[in-house]
């Protein structure tokens, strides 16, 4: 039926851009997004939209991750339109000594 099959062509969209978002800074542990602190972390991942509908996002919590010996922010992001979860890496650098 051609409403299902439009369904299909949406999911398919869907997934393509969530492995876009894979290869893009803050996609996986290897390529964070750099900040300086952690307020900066809530702002940036609130601005990014949901991968599915471009709705809005959540964040719903911070959580700190050690990944290879190096400190990383995980954000985990809600969608509040359809639910859809993503979650963003960060890393804070410090911020030059004076
Ligand atoms: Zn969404």
């Amino acid at each position: 039926m051609f409403r299902q099959t439009e369904e299909g062509r949406a999911r398919m969209l869907a997934s393509d851009r969530e492995k876009l978002a894979a290869l893009e800074p803050g996609g996986t542990a290897e390529r964070p997004i750099d900040v300086v602190s952690s307020p900066v972390i809530d702002i940036r991942a609130k601005a990014m939209p949901c991968l599915r509908c471009q709705g809005e996002v959540n964040l719903e919590e911070q959580t700190a991750e050690m990944v290879d010996g190096k400190s990383l922010r995980l954000a985990h992001l809600t969608c509040v339109r359809c639910g859809s979860k993503r979650k963003v890496w960060f890393r804070i650098t410090s911020p030059l000594p004076n």
